[in-house]
C-alpha cells in the first residue's frame, strides 16, 4: 500500500526539501501553505493552498488515511523578524492557531505519526549569555525564559503536543531545530536568517567592499544544513523516542568567523561594519548528546560543505535580481 504523508508548511523551506525527499522514498504527499514556494516547483502529488488557521479548512486537509504527519507552518523569521517586538502578537496568534488546529484535526482523522518543528529559541535566555559556552541540553528548557514571543509559543506548542500523546494516545514527536540553512531558503525580504542573509551581503558586495553586521559578530551560533535537518526529522518521525530532542549542528561559530567563511568561499575580501541590530541570545550551540543517544544518529557534515552549495545558490539570486530587465 502506498504510504501517505501530509507536510504543512510545505510551501516554505524546510518543507520543499521534505517533500522531495518523501516524493524519493515513494510517498504520496500532500502539501498544505498559504502560498507555492517561491523558488522551486513542488513535487507534491497534490499541493493545498489554505490557511491552517482555519479550523473547517485544516480538519480538509485530513480526508483520508495519512500516514507521516509533519507540521512544519509556522509564522516565523530570522532575528530581523523575531526580535524586533513588532510582529510578537502575530506569531503567538498565528503559530498556535496552526497547531490547535492541526492536532484537532489530527486527532479526530486518527492520523499516524505526527512530527513538529520547535525550535532552539525555547531554551532559556539566562543559559545563553556566555558566547563560548552556551547550555542547551534538552533538560535546560525549565525554568522556562526563552528571549522572545516565538519560542514562548513553540514551548506552548510542544507541550500541546505531548500532551495529546498522554491524553489520546496520539503518535507525536518533536524536535527543537537549530538554525537551518541552504538553498532554496528565504535569502532577502527581512525573515531571512543569518547564513542566507551573510551570503547575500557578501554576494552583493565588491572585492574589497563592506558587509553589515549586526552587533559586535562575536555572538556565537551554529548552523546545520538543510539534508541533515531532513535526515533527522524523518529518523525521529520513525522511532521510538518522541522528544524533545536537538537537530543541529555542534559546529560552533562566531557571526565574524561566518562572514569569513562565506568570503572565502566567494574568493572576496570583504571588511565588516558592526551595526547596531537585533541580535538575540549572546551564545547558542546544539548539544547532540541526547540525539545520539536515542536515535545513534547525529549530523557530522561540516559548516562549510553546506555553505558552499548555499552561497553559490543566493549568488546566483542576487544576480538574477540585478540583471537588466529585456525592454518589452
Ligand atoms: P518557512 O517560513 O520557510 O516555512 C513555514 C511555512 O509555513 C511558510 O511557507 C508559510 O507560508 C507557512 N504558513 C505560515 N502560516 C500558515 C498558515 N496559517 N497556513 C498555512 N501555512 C502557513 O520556515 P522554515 O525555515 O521552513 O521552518 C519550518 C518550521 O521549522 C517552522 O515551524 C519553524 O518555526 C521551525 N524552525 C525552523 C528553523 C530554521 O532555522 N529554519 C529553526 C527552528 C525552528
Amino acid at each position: 500500500m502506498t504510504r501517505v504523508a501530509v507536510v504543512c508548511g510545505a510551501g516554505g523551506f524546510i518543507g520543499g526539501h521534505l517533500v522531495k525527499r518523501l516524493k524519493q522514498e515513494g510517498f504520496w504527499v500532500r502539501g498544505v501553505d498559504l502560498k507555492y514556494n517561491e523558488y522551486a516547483a513542488t513535487e507534491a502529488d497534490d499541493f493545498v493552498i489554505g490557511d491552517l488557521r482555519d479550523g473547517v479548512f485544516c480538519r480538509s486537509v485530513f480526508d483520508r488515511r495519512v500516514d507521516e504527519v509533519y507540521q512544519l507552518a509556522a509564522d516565523m523569521g530570522g532575528a530581523g523578524y523575531i526580535f524586533t517586538g513588532e510582529h510578537d502578537a502575530d506569531v503567538m496568534h498565528n503559530s498556535a492557531t496552526i497547531n490547535l488546529n492541526v492536532l484537532d484535526a489530527c486527532y479526530r482523522r486518527n492520523a499516524g505519526r505526527i512530527f513538529y518543528s520547535s525550535s532552539a529559541c525555547i531554551y532559556p535566555a539566562y543559559n545563553q549569555e556566555d558566547p563560548s559556552n552556551p547550555l542547551c541540553s534538552e533538560s535546560s528548557a525549565y525554568p522556562a525564559a526563552p528571549d522572545s514571543e516565538y519560542g514562548w509559543e513553540k514551548l506552548f506548542s510542544e507541550r500541546l503536543y505531548f500532551a495529546y500523546r498522554r491524553n489520546y494516545g496520539m503518535q507525536t514527536f518533536v524536535a527543537r531545530y537549530h538554525n537551518i540553512f541552504g538553498p532554496y531558503g528565504t535569502w532577502s525580504g527581512g525573515r531571512e536568517k543569518a547564513p542566507a542573509a551573510i551570503c547575500r551581503k557578501v554576494a552583493e558586495a565588491r572585492n574589497g567592499g563592506e558587509v553589515e553586521i549586526w552587533g559586535d559578530g562575536e555572538q556565537t551560533r551554529s548552523f546545520l544544513y538543510i539534508d541533515e535537518c531532513i535526515n533527522g526529522t524523518i529518523n525521529l518521525l520513525r522511532s521510538a523516542f518522541p522528544g524533545p530532542v536537538n537537530i543541529g549542528s555542534e559546529e560552533m561559530v562566531t557571526i565574524n568567523g561566518l562572514v569569513d567563511i562565506v568570503s572565502d568561499i566567494a574568493g572576496k575580501k570583504v571588511m565588516k561594519k558592526h551595526v547596531t541590530g537585533p541580535q538575540g541570545v549572546r551564545g547558542r550551540n546544539s548539544d547532540n548528546r541526547l540525539i545520539k543517544e536515542k536515535l545513534d544518529w547525529a549530523p557530522d557534515r561540516s559548516l562549510r560543505s553546506g555553505l558552499e552549495p548555499t552561497y553559490a545558490w543566493v549568488e546566483q539570486q542576487v544576480q538574477r535580481n540585478y540583471a537588466p530587465k529585456k525592454a518589452a
